[in-house]
């Protein structure tokens, strides 16, 4: 029996998560329950699963919440903030990081640093401190399975030796050549580019093959996202960003491909649903079932590739500079999307303002080699300093 935390728990990876340990309770208990603002969720969550834990980003909150977990008769512990959601991910045997954003950062590297199974769904924590991650992962003998469900197919279609977990240094030294990330295109691969500035909110989160959370949706519609995962790709899998190729394949049914110097090109294939991905981490190197149906190759029938337009989605540009760039860039990158996507979803900033935003940011910042996670959050709040004050210049153009 092992204990899982889910940080993370009321959005749709920590859904998709307790839908899969839910199928399993021979072999997972859940330890620690977390949430930010959907209290109502996290308490139905409670009330099904009884935690050990359950974790308030707010520590305003935690009395309050804690009165009602006691009159409903319910003895899961109330913690509240940073330090209770770096507890709850030290002490699981297995811990799912799946906050969105940067607020993931710390207490997943808690789970790292404590040396636990850790499974990440929290690309930001990776993108902001690759090298400070990885170097965490090996010193401290953790277990880093990824939930992105392309990465988590790269894993799946590594070397044998590169699936003993991490730490097992570069495929690309036992026979890999190339790794083919691939993306859907999101919903504006093929709008009119002069259609794109007055898109809404509503129509960039309406993904055509993956339910998810609002602000990867939008991450997804730029393609920003498949930029945060090229950077994360580099780091999980030990290369450069010109070892990996990003496709655009519409159907989302091949989750990515690894190809060898003899010619193999070997890829994972499935129905879009991330409790495949979550399921292969959290069982591996077992195989258990996820509640996902099978797949219909026939009906399924074709399955379409092109190359990213760069001109459409200059995110994935804005992506592949601040990787290889390096040092802080990526975090800058990162920050600044993070304040740009949330100005778009409030209404505050034009969808194809979002690029714009991230790349005055990044022509304006400095770039530095972190020494420690400190480097990387200073660089992370001037990053979100300036992309808040550009921002609110736009407005009063
Ligand atoms: P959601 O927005 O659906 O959920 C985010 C979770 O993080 C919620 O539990 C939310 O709490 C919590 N949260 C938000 N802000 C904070 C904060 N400041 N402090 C603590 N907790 C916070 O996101 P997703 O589930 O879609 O994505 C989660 C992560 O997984 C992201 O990093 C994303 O890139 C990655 N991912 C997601 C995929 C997907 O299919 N959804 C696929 C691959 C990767 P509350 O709900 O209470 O506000």
């Amino acid at each position: 029996m092992q204990s899982v935390t889910v940080l993370g728990s009321t959005g749709s990876i920590g859904v998709s998560t307790l839908d899969v340990l839910a199928r399993h309770p021979e072999r997972y208990c859940v330890y620690a329950l977390t949430a930010n603002r959907n209290l109502d969720t996290l308490f139905e969550q409670i009330e099904v699963f009884s935690p050990r834990y359950a974790v308030l980003a707010d520590t305003t909150l935690v009395k309050s919440f804690a009165d009602r977990l006691a009159s409903a008769g319910l003895s899961t512990e109330v913690l509240g903030g940073e330090d209770g959601l770096c507890a709850v991910a030290r002490e699981a045997d297995v811990t799912m990081a799946a906050i969105v954003g940067a607020a993931g950062l710390l207490p997943t590297m808690a789970a790292v640093e404590a040396g636990k199974k850790v499974l990440l769904a929290n690309k930001e924590a990776l993108v902001m401190a690759g090298p400070l991650f990885m170097d965490a992962v090996e010193r401290h003998g953790a277990i880093l399975l990824p939930i992105d469900s392309e990465h988590n197919a790269i894993f799946q279609c590594l070397p044998p030796q590169n699936q003993l977990g991490s730490g097992q240094g570069s495929p690309f030294a036992n026979g890999v050549r190339r790794i083919l990330l691939t993306g859907s295109g999101g919903p504006f691969r093929t709008t009119a580019l002069a259609d794109l500035a007055g898109v809404t909110p509503d129509q960039a989160c309406a993904h055509p093959n993956w339910s998810m959370g609002r602000k990867i949706s939008v991450d997804s519609a730029t393609m920003m996202n498949k930029g945060l995962e090229l950077i994360e790709a580099c780091w999980l899998f030990h290369t450069a960003p010109s070892n990996i190729d990003i496709i655009v394949h519409p159907q989302s049914v091949i989750h990515s491909m690894v190809e060898y110097i003899d010619g193999s090109v070997l890829a994972q294939l499935g129905n879009p649903d991330m409790r495949t991905p979550i399921a292969h981490a959290l069982a591996w190197p077992e195989r258990i079932v996820s509640g996902v149906g099978t797949l219909d190759i026939i009906s399924q029938a074709r399955l379409d590739f092109e190359a990213p337009d760069e001109h459409r989605f200059p995110c994935l540009r804005l992506a592949r500079e601040a990787a290889v760039r390096g040092g802080t860039a990526p975090a800058v990158l990162n920050a600044a999307n993070e304040i740009a996507v949330e100005a778009f979803l409030d209404g505050r900033l034009a969808f194809v303002d979002i690029a714009t935003v991230i790349e005055q940011v990044m022509l304006t910042l400095e770039v530095v080699e972190p020494q420690s996670l400190a480097d990387v959050q200073q660089a992370d709040s001037k990053s979100r300093v300036l992309a808040v004050a550009i921002i609110a210049e736009k407005a009063l153009i």
